[in-house]
């Protein structure tokens, strides 16, 4: 779906306001009154327009200016893998707002409480505040520099420097920029800006920036939009860097995008993901016809193993951050698994904790024992060996459209299995139910999680970056009775312990994340399956994560669980349950299956931290919808 082709982009970009001239940096001004109208509508056709009106501005007056709005709109300093984030802790901006306003802690504490928006309390202590003198414009470049100033910043006296830099923005703020500027500086804008709308509305923006543009046919308008959209998106899944992509988006026609910007080892790709079976005959429902082979399912990380041409080794994790630092013993070796005729490469490989003198696989929990930074490879005492599944890119060509048949041969004749360090994953390619039943036991018996099944040749087969395919299904051990996999949910609260638990947290409410509101939804209470120990890390993990009241964007119905205390959403729990109801008290869902209640996880029980997981990554609140309804009570 398009936006209205007819929609006259000068007329409108009048409302954009501000006497913004050509080669000036865009006004931030500008940006927050996008933002504005974005947040004022729930339709995501027109937030799309709102942003290409912007992106076309922006092109037209200051291209230059274009990386920063990018980045802006999706609330990002950079790509992933740089590691730089924003997510400044609500005190700290509060001491910030209470400089720069001269209110008190105090009174900025209540309005928080009333309102559930740190950035609308700024905006209105702003608004009350008599100021003797109009500051000068803020601009984007100089609001985005300062961004990432304020995030690179660490070390001793750092939070002193970071408040005096944000009171700086904070005092020459004008209208609704303090509301964004504090909402940027949380980490989360939260106004309906999914990547992939900006991605389709940047797509657009360079079609309709064409002077020719309003005199085509509507035909010919919806097919180059269409095209520009399909290109720019393709190109994103390959090399998910804005830094690469805009500037040759400004220098390049879009049709010959997908041949400059090409994947290259150094930038992580988004991992393809799979989907949840319950039985094996599903698998051969789904795959019917068509050639498919199961693997292993190894229960560790993911590892994303790149290297480039001259040599630089480095390891991204399933969110593309680098864990090249978690691995220092690992980039050590890759050297000797690589047959000297293979260059660069990308592979996409598990890695699982490894028991050196058995020579076999240890439970994921002994993995997440590891530390994650600031590993020294003197001090290293979980032992990792990696499993590589897939092959992406070697020796200077992409084979995300080959079949897996032909990435997998170029996966074993590229690499050598090296005993306690590396190995391919084992595969079974019989489409016999009672072959691939045993093939799972075995698995199961040698620490593995269950199977991969994965279209194995032809058109299905290639490689989806960044997509939940149904060309790869995995199959669980505990699938197989009940209920299907298990979630990934967010902890929004918790309630404080009795009895032996007193001095800890005693349970937590759980949410799960709706990508279409952009809210966590409230969805079961969960106090069962934690040992003493990881009830006193949690607690020592969400102390510094307590906030006075809950998020705006937390849905919490009309009969909310009320948690003693409330949390940013920073932690993942991966939970297991006996089954899934309708419930009038918890929200996950709410709307799909009936107007005002939820669904709820009974007797849920917890299994693991997932730090390899973002909040907005766990599991949607569509998934949960598609558990309930695969019940076959239901
Ligand atoms: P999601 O729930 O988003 O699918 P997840 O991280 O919870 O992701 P799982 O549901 O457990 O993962 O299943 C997919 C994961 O299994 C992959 O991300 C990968 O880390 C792991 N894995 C282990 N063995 C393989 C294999 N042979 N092929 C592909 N992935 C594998």
């Amino acid at each position: 779906m398009y936006i209205r082709t007819e929609m006259s982009i000068s007329k409108e970009s009048a409302l954009l306001g501000t006497n913004w001239k050509k080669d000036e940096p865009v006004p931030y001004a500008v940006l927050c009154r996008t933002f504005e109208k974005c947040e004022n509508t729930t339709k995501r056709l027109e937030i799309t327009e709102y942003l290409v009106t912007l992106f076309v501005q922006v092109m037209r007056l200051s291209p230059s200016g274009l990386l920063e709005i990018v980045y802006m709109c999706i609330n990002k300093l950079c790509p992933d893998y740089e590691g730089l984030e924003l997510g400044i802790g609500e005190s700290l901006l509060m001491k910030a707002i209470a400089k720069s306003t001269g209110r008190t802690m105090k009174a900025l504490k209540d309005d928080y409480i009333l309102i559930g928006d740190l950035g609308t309390v700024a905006k209105n202590s702003k608004t009350s505040q008599r100021t003797l003198f109009r500051p000068k414009p803020l601009t984007t470049v100089h609001v985005f520099k300062t961004l990432k100033e304020i995030a690179q910043l660490s070390g001793q006296s750092s939070q002193n420097k970071k408040v005096d830099k944000i009171q700086g923005l904070l005092v020459a703020c004008l209208e609704n920029e303090a509301k964004y500027l504090i909402r940027q500086l949380e980490g989360k804008l939260r106004i309906g800006l999914a990547e992939q709308t900006v991605l389709s509305a940047l797509a657009q923006a360079v079609v309709m920036k064409n002077p020719e543009f309003d005199k085509w046919k509507q035909q010919k308008k919806e097919e180059q939009l269409s095209t520009a959209t399909d290109i720019l998106k393709a190109v994103y899944n390959q090399l998910p860097s804005y830094d690469m992509i805009v500037p040759a988006l400004l220098q390049y026609p879009i049709d010959e995008l997908l041949s400059k910007c090409t994947m290259r080892p150094g930038i992580p790709l988004k991992p393809m993901l799979a989907h949840p079976t319950k039985s094996l005959p599903e698998i051969l429902d789904r795959f019917q016809d068509q050639k498919f082979t199961c693997e292993y399912k190894y229960d560790g990380e993911r590892a994303q193993i790149h290297r480039t041409s001259d040599g630089k080794i480095s390891i991204y994790s399933r969110n593309s951050e680098d864990m090249s630092v978690r691995y220092p013993d690992i980039i050590d070796k890759i050297k000797k698994w690589i047959k000297p005729t293979t260059t660069s490469f990308i592979l996409d490989c598990e890695a699982v904790a490894w028991d050196i003198e058995k020579e076999c696989i240890l439970p994921f929990q002994i993995l997440s024992t590891r530390k994650r930074k600031d590993v020294k490879e003197e001090e290293i005492t979980v032992r990792v060996a990696i499993y590589g599944f897939d092959c992406l890119y070697l020796n200077g060509k992409s084979l995300l459209q080959e079949p897996f048949v032909e990435r997998r041969r170029l996966l074993h004749s590229s690499f050598i299995e090296t005993k306690n360090e590396f190995y391919f994953a084992t595969h079974m390619d019989s489409n016999d139910i009672a072959d691939i039943q045993t093939f799972l036991d075995v698995s199961i018996e040698n620490n593995c999680e269950g199977l991969m099944v994965k279209s194995y040749d032809g058109d299905h087969a290639t490689y989806e970056p960044s997509k939940r395919s149904r060309n790869w299904l995995k199959v669980k051990k505990d699938y197989l009775h009940g209920l299907g996999d298990s979630m990934d949910l967010v902890v929004m609260g918790a309630y404080h312990g009795r009895g032996k638990r007193t001095n800890v947290y005693g349970g937590f409410l759980l949410g799960c994340y709706d990508p279409e509101s952009e809210e966590y939804q409230t969805i079961c209470k969960i106090g069962t399956g934690f040992s003493e120990e990881i009830l006193k890390t949690l607690y020592d993990q969400l102390s510094s994560h307590v906030i006075p009241a809950p998020k705006r964007f937390y849905c919490l119905g009309d009969n909310p669980a009320t948690p003693d205390v409330w949390f940013d959403p920073v932690v993942v729990f991966e939970v297991k349950c006996a089954d899934l109801s309708i419930s009038p008290t918890y929200m996950a869902g709410v709307g799909q299956i009936n107007p005002s209640k939820g669904i709820s996880l009974r007797f849920p029980r917890f299994i693991r931290i997932r730090e390899d997981k973002d909040p907005e990554d766990t599991t949607s609140s569509g998934q949960i919808v598609d558990f309930y309804l695969q019940q076959p009570n239901i």
